[in-house]
């Protein structure tokens, strides 16, 4: 049977308030929702006060139980925008198991005139939520949500953040006894800085008493309205930090507290992340050895925003699903769509064969939401398509297909980023606190206090990352001009291959693997194994085009190097010597389950964001966001485990124990 995503359900009284009928209770006052999370929330953590004592370029983080319609969310941003400094960042995480579906989310925020400048906004990028971790950036970067979506027992333990208040929201006690449980009040502790604060509005007993055992220290106060008693407090003692491996731990700040980042390549991957820096107000430099940006694997005309699930949510398939759904707002934020941008017009992922239809079937079942994927057989398929297609699939509506070096020209413009074209780092040497890219001749070309490495397979040729094992797959994309039949394609196909609806005139048919070849050359060989895969989305497509495949040397092609790793998971996260790496974990080589205690030797402010093999486009924008955060000392936008599964140490780490 298909289960149906978990939304919320929801009734409205007569005043029009929400009320959950799952969990028999009010989402907030009915005397005024939003006084009282202004009383409760803003008051009681001393937000004002904290807020206009901060500095220049504070980061504060606020942890949340329970998102609900969002109003604490959209108070604490107004409350921000009026009293934080222009370049503090405000990094608001919370949690929710049921999120509020879209209809739902318009109708409760229209309750609050007020807040509808910052409603607005969370609205133009609040779809139906799928599963994970889904992160929004919003305010031109100066805020981010970070929504797990899930029950926050599973979903908190795979947090990685600090947290400076705590809005302890959550339906009362009596009615969801399920989360008001010592778990929950434990993982807070862990999550909480020195001097976090927490608030709730309720006052029962065993709720202080759980969070005093967590190491709070909790007082009664005056509650809003009618209520006599809420609870406040402060993080008194901090637990004690179980061993975590010390690779995968936040390395210390860089000496230099300058905010300036050099970025070297300007594909996908390093225009991501020098956007998501710049949001954050740091002065960006991207170095591109090519006279344009995204010149390499980022510079095909059309790109798939292919989002390949398994129904068994790997690790791969968790980054996928998260890195898409980044993707898609950040493409609907920062690029119009048009003939020559991109195109939300979705992608059919049509089932190639019996196992791959189980696959989807299995998807299918699980609890997405019906824009997110859908399943179709053959016959809608060809109705979604506008012309005949033979197999059943599942349908992303959302997706589409997008110009990537449109999108990278989207992010450079980006006022903190300069972009210096024809300049080729061919080391990077860091001296008095600055990460210098140089030239063949050891001339300093660019230089910044922190530096991320986006250069593809060619990040090799840095000693720093040279030891990572990242290889070239070459692909060839064909170039098909459009018939006027073939003008009915009406969405992506996709399966073995992939198609998009004619893109000024043209199709664009992908793609070959090839290891055996490194060159750029485009091969008719490798047209004519991308025409094979043409007669296999769609025999009608294909007869549609045969006037211009007939010879298929004739045909324009582009061909380019992806980057990947053994794992096929990408490289995104700090550097670290891969010497001191062998030596300081040497145990490890005898007996895996030890737990070394060294610290891990870093490159100060020296990362890497690489290896994105043919998904870039998916998952380059989210790659951004984490280096970002791992930069700033922000929550990270994934669930720990997938964190450390795209993690750069991780190569060291399986060394080192297979003994290789
Ligand atoms: N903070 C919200 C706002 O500003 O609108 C109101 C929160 S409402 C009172 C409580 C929320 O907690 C609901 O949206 C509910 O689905 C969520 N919730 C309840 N139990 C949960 C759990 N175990 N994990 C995550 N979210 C939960």
């Amino acid at each position: 049977m298909k289960s149906s995503p978990p939304f919320a359900e929801l009734s409205w009284s007569d005043d029009g308030q929400p009320f959950s009928t799952h969990f028999g209770d009010v989402y907030f006052s009915r005397e005024s929702g939003l006084e009282e999370t202004r009383h409760v929330f803003l008051h009681h953590n001393d937000l004002p006060q904290r807020w206009s004592a901060l500095s220049g370029n504070a980061r504060f983080c606020i942890g949340e139980t329970g998102f609900g319609t969002g109003l604490n969310f959209l108070c604490a941003w107004q409350l921000w925008d009026e009293l934080a400094p222009a370049g503090a960042h405000l990094h608001f995480v919370s949690s929710e198991k049921h999120p509020l579906a879209t209809g739902d989310m318009q109708r409760a925020l229209a309750l609050w005139p007020e807040l509808q400048p910052w409603a607005e906004q969370l609205l133009a990028q609040y779809g139906d939520l799928a599963p994970g971790w889904q992160q929004f950036s919003l305010a031109g970067g100066r805020v981010t949500l970070t929504l797990l979506i899930g029950d926050l027992l599973d979903t908190l333990p795979q947090l990685d953040a600090s947290v400076d208040a705590w809005f302890l929201d959550g339906f009362a006690p009596s009615k969801n006894p399920d989360m008001w449980q010592a778990a929950l009040y434990q993982q807070m502790a862990r999550l909480s800085r020195s001097d976090a604060t927490v608030a709730t509005f309720t006052s029962v007993g065993e709720v202080r008493r759980g969070l005093q055992a967590a190491g709070f220290t909790m007082s009664k106060v005056k509650g809003f309205g009618r209520k006599r008693e809420m609870l406040a407090g402060r993080m008194n003692a901090l637990p004690d930090r179980e061993w975590t491996a010390p690779w995968y731990q936040r390395p210390a700040a860089p000496p230099s507290n300058e905010r300036t980042a050099l970025v070297v390549g300007s594909g996908l991957a390093g225009c991501s992340t020098a956007f998501a820096l710049a949001r954050r107000g740091w002065q960006v430099t991207v170095i591109e050895r090519h006279p344009t940006p995204a010149a390499e694997a980022s510079g095909n005309a059309q790109g798939i925003l292919y989002c390949k699930l398994s129904p068994h949510q790997t690790l791969l398939s968790r980054f996928v699903q998260t890195s898409y759904a980044y993707c898609l707002r950040l493409l609907h934020e920062t690029l119009v769509q048009s003939e020559s941008t991109w195109t939300a017009c979705g992608v059919l992922q049509l089932s190639a064969d019996q196992k791959e239809r189980q696959r989807q079937q299995a998807l299918a079942e699980q609890a997405y939401p019906h824009s997110f994927l859908h399943s179709v057989d053959a016959e809608q398929a060809s109705a979604i398509a506008g012309l005949t297609v033979q197999r059943p699939g599942l349908f992303f509506p959302s997706a589409g297909w997008v110009n990537p070096p449109s999108l990278c020209q989207a992010l450079l413009q980006h006022p903190n980023i300069r972009l210096q074209t024809n300049r080729e780092a061919l080391q990077l040497e860091q001296r008095d606190d600055q990460w210098h890219a140089l030239d063949g001749q050891g001339r300093s070309i660019a230089h910044a206090a922190i530096a991320v490495i986006c250069s593809a397979a060619d990040s090799l040729r840095f000693s720093q990352s040279s030891h990572l094992p990242l290889k070239s797959i070459r692909g060839q994309i064909t170039h098909l001009p459009a018939t006027t039949q073939s003008h009915q394609l009406q969405t992506v196909l996709c399966a073995e291959g992939y198609i998009s609806p004619a893109r000024h005139g043209e199709h664009h048919l992908g793609a070959s693997f090839r290891f055996d070849r490194l060159d750029s050359q485009p091969s008719a060989e490798e047209n004519v194994e991308n025409l094979k895969l043409l007669n296999k989305l769609s025999p009608a497509l294909a007869d549609a085009l045969q006037p211009n495949t007939h010879d298929p040397a004739t045909l324009t092609a582009r061909a380019s190097l992806r980057c990947t790793s053994p794992d096929y998971l990408p490289l995104i996260g700090p550097l670290n010597d891969a010497q001191a790496f062998a030596e300081d974990y040497a145990v490890l080589g005898k007996d895996a389950s030890k737990k070394p205690q060294v610290p891990t030797a870093w490159y100060p402010g020296l990362y890497i964001n690489a290896a994105h093999g043919s998904r870039g486009l998916v998952s380059c924008p989210l790659s951004g966001e984490l280096i970002a955060a791992w930069i700033d000392n922000e929550p990270l936008p994934l669930p720990r485990d997938v964190a450390e599964a795209v993690h750069p140490s991780r190569f060291l780490l399986r060394q080192l124990i297979r003994g290789q």
